[in-house]
């Protein structure tokens, strides 16, 4: 693992403890900054922390808490407070 992706792991990290405390604009502050170092690295983010975060408003996403969780038709569907909804194929 390069620096690059070790770096948005750990912002991955402090995103989700943010999020966990209730910290919702500073677990944002970690998804945009991971975002902006793959960005800069041409990186790919990895699987989780896409799933977990909100392409629209950047909310490090917690079901039940910020985000609603459905699974219709095979797909799994989160819809963020923000009224953005991603779908994701639904896997094991
Ligand atoms: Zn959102």
């Amino acid at each position: 693992m390069d620096v690059a992706a070790e770096r948005i792991d750990r912002l991955h990290d402090l995103a989700r403890a943010a999020a966990a405390d209730g910290e919702d604009d500073r677990a944002r502050y970690y998804v945009r900054l991971a975002r902006r170092v793959a960005e800069r690295n041409r990186l790919t983010l990895p699987r989780s922390f896409r799933r977990f975060t909100c392409d629209s408003c950047d909310a490090y996403l917690r079901p039940g808490t910020n985000a609603r969780v459905r699974l219709q038709d095979g797909h799994v569907v989160i819809t963020c407070d923000c009224g953005s909804h991603a779908r994701y194929p639904y896997e094991q």
